[in-house]
């Protein structure tokens, strides 16, 4: 069996059976832009086509087993289990702008190791098929279409790190933004990276509209090595000279992400650190509370106070670098990435570390 979303086998097997040329049209419709349930739902093709696709394609491989809106219903965290028994999450953000928002898992839990972080904490499972990210991506768009709202904007940054799972993320790019299927703008797809450098310049070449995220969190080799090995691969000299490449070819702003950890990296010399950092650059910070959640309790990290993330910024606004502070819009539902998979698969022993 294949994925419905797997356009070269489904237009091979379509053509192996005699089907007409715009059938596949037909079916590609129907599922992205109809929204339909099943195949039976379809109103435009034959009998025999539907039991074609009944006997060779998969419609949905993902199990919604948890969904949980905060309090007040901006933030909906969604669970899901995989055919093979694993759990991923996205996270659909409601915006009174209308930007409505997404962040879709590309990896069961993540090889990285970041101290601050519950997905890293998961350990790597698996990549995700390329499918399985679509399926999260349509399934919000559902979800939020029943609401009468759209979903807006894309950002491949809850369990993962894309970049080790490219070929996938790609080909789920390329059907979001496929104009036949969700016809997303590139535009409003985001990824989010640590640090691989030589994928960040592939990226560039086959997704020059695409915009990129780097989760910073420290501004000195030594600071982010203590709480993100990989910075230990590609130190920050690499990566830094690697955006500047990205930002003169695609002249797009890069978006930093930094999460603020009370006596870890909020001092105000950190502050100064960062703003020599990005001098000049052609860069937006996004400050992201740190989550105190309850199911890490070897953890000691806890969040910034909210004045502390004011000087913070402050600083930053001295040097004319922009920035905003993520509204914690979700402490409710244990809305950090990874938290519920993290106890998901502990409930149900499925997650170990690999050491
Ligand atoms: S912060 Fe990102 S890269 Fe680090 S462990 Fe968590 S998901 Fe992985």
């Amino acid at each position: 069996m294949y994925s419905i979303h797997d356009e070269e086998n489904l237009k091979r097997i379509l053509l192996e059976n005699w089907e007409k040329p715009f059938r596949y049209a037909q079916i590609e419709n129907a599922i992205y832009k109809n929204y339909i349930k099943k195949y039976d739902e379809i109103t435009t093709i034959s009998k025999v086509s539907k039991t074609i696709l009944n006997n060779n394609f998969f419609y949905s491989c993902l199990k919604l087993k948890t969904n949980i809106t905060s309090d007040d219903w901006q933030t909906t965290k969604l669970l899901f289990e995989t055919t093979d028994g694993k759990f991923l999450e996205a996270v659909i953000m409601r915006h009174l702008s209308w930007r409505n928002t997404l962040c879709v898992s590309s990896q069961v839990g993540c090889p990285m190791w970041c101290t601050f972080c519950a997905t890293g904490k998961l350990g790597f499972t698996r990549n995700l098929e390329f499918y399985e990210i679509v399926e999260q991506i349509l399934f919000a768009s559902k979800m939020l279409y029943q609401e009468w709202k759209n979903l807006r904007n894309i950002v491949y940054m809850w369990m993962w790190e894309p970049f080790l799972n490219y070929e996938n993320v790609k080909k789920s790019i390329e059907i979001v933004c496929s104009q036949n299927k969700l016809d997303f703008s590139n535009r409003r797809v985001t990824i989010s990276t640590c640090w691989i450098v030589p994928w960040i310049k592939k990226f560039w070449d086959d997704f020059p509209q695409t915009s990129l995220a780097i989760s910073l969190h420290a501004a000195t080799d030594e600071l982010r090595k203590s709480i993100m090995p990989c910075n230990i691969t590609y130190p920050l000299t690499m990566l830094m000279s690697t955006l500047d490449e990205y930002v003169a070819k695609t002249n797009k702003k890069v978006f930093y992400e930094y999460i603020m950890i009370a006596w870890v990296n909020d001092s105000l010399e950190n502050a100064k650190d960062l703003a020599w950092l990005l001098r000049w650059k052609l860069a937006h910070v996004n400050f992201i509370p740190y989550n105190e959640w309850e199911g890490d309790s070897d953890s000691e990290m806890k969040s910034t106070s909210k004045s502390r993330i004011k000087e913070f910024q402050n600083i930053l606004f001295d040097v004319w670098i922009p920035s905003t502070i993520r509204h914690t819009m979700w402490d409710d539902i244990d809305a950090a990435c990874g938290q519920l998979a993290t106890r998901e698969g502990r409930e149900v022993g499925d997650y170990s570390r690999k050491d």
